[in-house]
């Protein structure tokens, strides 16, 4: 029997693509999306979350059984924002709401009643006259909360308030049910701005209260994170919430500290903390009780009573990007989040990423700019050494061991940078060739030498290392390459006297230990730093006078398109972290290719020459920001059975507006026993693509042990 009163649309936390209609529980009122409910679903009664209400179903209905919270736990903007992730992401809308919600959200843990809520007027006034014509109660209670401004929720009952006539209201959009904040008592910074920084911070000022996208430009250690600081002041004042999105909370401890000490107090939110912290954090931000959250890509699904700004530091940081699951980008989601709030959104970077910069450009974000580091330190010289017939040790030529030499002799502080650990990326035959590669997928093996053994970098599994070699019995393995180990095994040798901290996955598995290292460095003695991409991260080193990228070729030969991009990022965080203090910088970088067109741009004309040249080559290949991608991934045990579907995907989604590449074996062919492929669909208007993908979601194509997902965006190709 089809229903004609209203029906409440849930999504349940499971991974399917609709939402289920129920029809509201039988004790109390419809209850408003947002709200959990406990609905019957197959032989079970399971949570989900209201998503909508709608006045009648073509389905029959069960009841939900009970609605679980009094006012909605995920206020409006969020459940809007988890249908647009659905849509947008092609993801299944249950899974987005687990997503959204921490564990004990989703098995309906009470959340205590918000204390400060209170029911205002909204900017709608002016449509009371009609929509109240005929409810002269309604219109009288809606004139006094009008003088009184607003009305806490826990005194509704003792001003005689008729609670129905206030959801009424709510329901024609007259009241909304804010979060009154307190008053915010602010700190004031000893720190005099810049020009620039006081433009920027003017500019984003200027916006409070719109959905701007601004592009925060600035060199290393131009002060970028002192503009968001005067910003997020402004919006405290303002009474209301910022939200400040970082790469990685444990490796930037200095940046938590300058908020804390700026604000009185920052939370945090980031994958180390346990279920329960992680729910009363989100209760805390949703109730107005936090004012500030820093947090790392999750936190941008964080609620909040009345946010005021987001800022994304670092944000062409890959980490932004989830890569399984709801395959989302923090930043995007982020802009699109401050659009439907009407909150200025900043994307602070040294190395904005192709799309951010195109959006600029286009006129969609605003363009800020910090072209200068802050008083007294200038940016660091360039240097490529050609180590073509070159004999390195650890990875170090000998024109390199003599400037770290002469650095540290001076008293200061090295840097050197290899975006590879353990100790040789291939261990080799010298006699037949053979190579160790893992067994379970279609990678080498890295050698390891604490503890020493070989390590698959793919699915973590160990071997012993073999004496001789399992092919023809040779004795004469070598190890080729040089990692992190290998590194900081001859700076050690050959430099016993000055401390060493290797930081890379192996050894920064304690947040404390990263802690205390950097502590240690920042005492400024000299020091000999090794490490990975996890140095570049954002840490403000200022006693570091000389970085040394000890491979440059890796990153810029890679086949995936974004390659040179990422590189080129990490080059010039890296290189950031040189002379920002006092004494200046000086970058070297290795290379077997110095003429190599990429490199080149970069040492010459920076970052922005650099973007300007890659720009010009992704518009002739016609790859994002001038086409949207979106990569359909599968796999399985079976080889083959993954192409199979993908090539009944492809024959589903045709059309002539989008491109079809493949289906075809991932880079990484197999994976963790498991076989991967994958099928490119790339658009000149990303609605074609959208309209492609939705094709593709209505075929549900099946096969047994086939899994299969899609990726908006995707950032890693491999
Ligand atoms: P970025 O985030 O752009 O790399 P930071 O904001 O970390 O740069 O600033 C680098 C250093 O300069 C910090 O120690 C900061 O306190 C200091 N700083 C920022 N702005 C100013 C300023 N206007 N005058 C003096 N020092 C500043
Ligand atoms: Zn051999
Ligand atoms: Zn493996």
């Amino acid at each position: 029997m089809a229903s004609s009163a209203p029906v409440i649309q849930v999504a349940l936390p499971r991974p399917l693509r609709r939402t289920f209609d129920y029809a509201p529980p039988q004790d109390g009122g419809i209850p408003e999306p947002g709200v959990r409910v406990r609905v019957p679903f197959g032989r079970n009664n399971v949570v989900g979350l209201v998503v909508g209400v709608i006045d009648s179903s073509p389905h029959e209905l069960k009841t939900a059984t009970q609605a679980i919270d009094d006012t909605p736990l995920v206020p409006a903007d969020l459940v809007e924002l988890a249908r647009w992730l659905a849509r947008y992401y092609h993801h299944p809308i249950g899974d987005v709401v687990k997503t959204l919600m921490p564990v004990s959200a989703r098995r309906g843990a009470r959340a205590a009643p918000i204390d400060a809520i209170a029911w205002t007027p909204t900017g709608y006034r002016d449509e009371a006259d009609g929509l109240l014509c005929r409810a002269p109660k309604q219109r009288v209670l809606f004139e006094r909360l009008c003088e009184l401004g607003a009305v806490a929720d826990a005194d509704v009952a003792g001003l005689g308030i008729n609670r129905q006539a206030l959801k009424a209201l709510l329901a024609k959009g007259l009241l909304e049910r804010k979060v009154l904040l307190p008053p915010y008592s602010t700190r004031t910074s000893d720190i005099d701005p810049t020009r620039a920084q006081s433009e920027a911070v003017a500019a984003i000022a200027r916006s409070l209260g719109r959905g701007t996208t601004h592009v925060l430009e600035g060199v290393t250690g131009s002060g970028k994170t002192e503009v968001y600081l005067r910003v997020i002041d402004e919006v405290l004042r303002s009474g209301r919430q910022a939200l400040v999105l970082v790469p990685e909370i444990a490796l930037t401890p200095q940046t938590t500290a300058r908020f804390v000490e700026r604000f009185g107090a920052a939370a945090t939110l980031h994958s180390g903390m346990t279920d329960p912290q992680r729910f009363d954090t989100w209760l805390k931000c949703r109730n107005g009780m936090h004012k500030v959250l820093i947090g790392t890509r999750s936190a941008v699904l964080t609620p909040f009573a009345d946010l005021g700004v987001i800022v994304v530091d670092e944000e062409h940081d890959g980490s932004f990007k989830q890569q399984e699951g709801l395959r989302y980008s923090a930043r995007d989601v982020a802009v699109k989040r401050g659009q439907m709030l009407s909150v200025p959104v900043v994307l602070g970077s040294a190395t904005p990423s192709l799309e951010t910069l195109e959006n600029a450009r286009r006129g969609r974000y605003v363009h800020l700019r910090l072209p200068h580091r802050v008083a007294g330190s200038s940016m660091p010289a360039y240097r490529v050494v050609d180590i073509r017939g070159e004999r390195l040790e650890g990875g170090i030529s000998r024109h390199l061991r003599r400037a770290i030499r002469d650095h540290l002799a001076a008293g200061n502080q090295v840097l050197a940078f290899i975006n590879r650990r353990g100790y040789a990326p291939v261990l080799l035959c010298s006699s037949c060739a053979w190579q160790a590669q893992c067994d379970h997928c279609d990678v080498k093996l890295t050698y390891h030498r604490h503890p020493r053994q070989l390590r698959c970098h793919h699915c973590d599994r160990r071997r012993p290392v073999p004496r001789e070699c399992p092919s023809c019995g040779s004795r004469d393995l070598a190890l080729v390459g040089a990692g992190t180990q290998r590194a900081e095994e001859f700076l050690a040798a050959w430099h016993p006297e000055v401390p060493l901290y290797r930081i890379d996955r192996d050894t920064t598995r304690s947040a404390r230990r990263l802690t205390a290292d950097l502590a240690a460095i920042a005492k400024g003695n000299p020091a000999i730093l090794v490490g990975t991409q996890m140095l570049a991260k954002g840490h403000h080193l200022p006693n570091v006078t000389l970085v040394a990228v000890l491979d440059a070729d890796s990153g810029f030969l890679s086949p995936d398109y974004r390659a040179p991009e990422r590189t080129a990022q990490l080059i010039v965080q890296v290189a950031g972290r040189a002379g920002r203090g006092a004494r200046p910088g000086e970058v070297w970088i290795q290379t077997f290719d110095p003429d190599n067109g990429n490199l080149r741009a970069l040492i010459e004309s920076g970052y922005p020459g650099f973007a300007q040249s890659e720009r010009l080559r992704r518009e002739a290949a016609l790859m994002p920001p001038f086409a949207s991608l979106a990569l359909v991934r599968a796999d399985s045990a079976h080889e083959g059975a993954g192409l199979a579907l993908l090539q009944e995907a492809a024959d589903e989604v045709g059309s002539e507006a989008v491109e079809i590449l493949g289906p075809a074996p991932a880079p990484i062919a197999r994976r963790a026993d498991r076989y991967r492929s994958q099928l490119l669909l790339l658009a000149r208007r990303r609605g074609d693509l959208h309209r492609a993908l939705d094709r593709l979601e209505a075929a549900e194509p099946r096969a047994k042990t086939v899994r299969w997902s899609i990726d908006v965006d995707p950032l890693d190709t491999s």
